[in-house]
């Protein structure tokens, strides 16, 4: 029997540890969602995705393309905070994406844009995790559109760079703000 995927998640030891499990934010109809890394402490406490200081700089951030929580659903790649923050061990990205996988074949958006270099090279390895090491880093793939599929899903995925990695960089801001037209290009029809 196939085990579910959120019971798989809910098994390991990051889950049982964690304040809460952060399952996402943001219109579950939407045609963008963004795919982040890990919650941090206070999306630990609160619940929900990207609410700390990359979570100001992305609202910041989409509020300058002339989007908001309305036209995108935030997920994380991680669903618990791994304890200090520390980098996602590839055990825990094995069980915890069969349920990113299972949230992106219901929410069914026309893109998927990865922020960071984690999320990114999940994708880009096609899910298998011992290769995400051999993938390019986000400086190579922002704003490239790549049409990929894993598990039989077929995704458009547009990486961008991670909120939190571009705080005060404006040129690295510009580029963001640069893929996002890509993004919207990709949407235009629907928002
Ligand atoms: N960084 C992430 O990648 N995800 C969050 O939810 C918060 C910060």
């Amino acid at each position: 029997m196939n085990i579910d995927p959120i019971q798989l998640a809910k098994n390991t030891k990051i889950c049982k540890d964690c304040l809460n499990i952060v399952v996402g934010k943001g219109n579950l109809n939407a045609d963008i969602l963004f795919v982040g890394e890990a919650p941090g402490r206070n999306e630990d406490e609160q619940g929900l995705p990207f609410v700390g200081a990359a979570g100001k700089n992305l609202d910041k951030l989409l509020e300058k393309v002339g989007l908001s929580l309305d036209h995108v659903y935030v997920v994380n790649i991680l669903k618990c905070r791994p304890p200090e923050n520390r980098n996602p061990l590839p055990e825990e990205i094995m069980a915890h994406t069969p349920w990113l996988l299972k949230q992106i074949k219901d929410i069914n958006p026309k893109v998927v844009c990865s922020l960071g270099n984690y999320a990114t090279k999940f994708f880009l390895s096609l899910g298998d995790v011992q290769k995400m090491k051999d993938q390019p880093g986000i400086t190579k793939v922002h704003g490239k559109i790549q049409d990929i599929e894993i598990d039989e899903l077929k995704i458009k995925l547009i990486p961008l760079f991670h909120p939190a990695a571009i705080i005060y960089r404006r040129q690295l801001i510009d580029e963001w703000e640069k893929d996002m037209e890509i993004v919207k290009k990709e949407v235009r029809n629907y928002i």
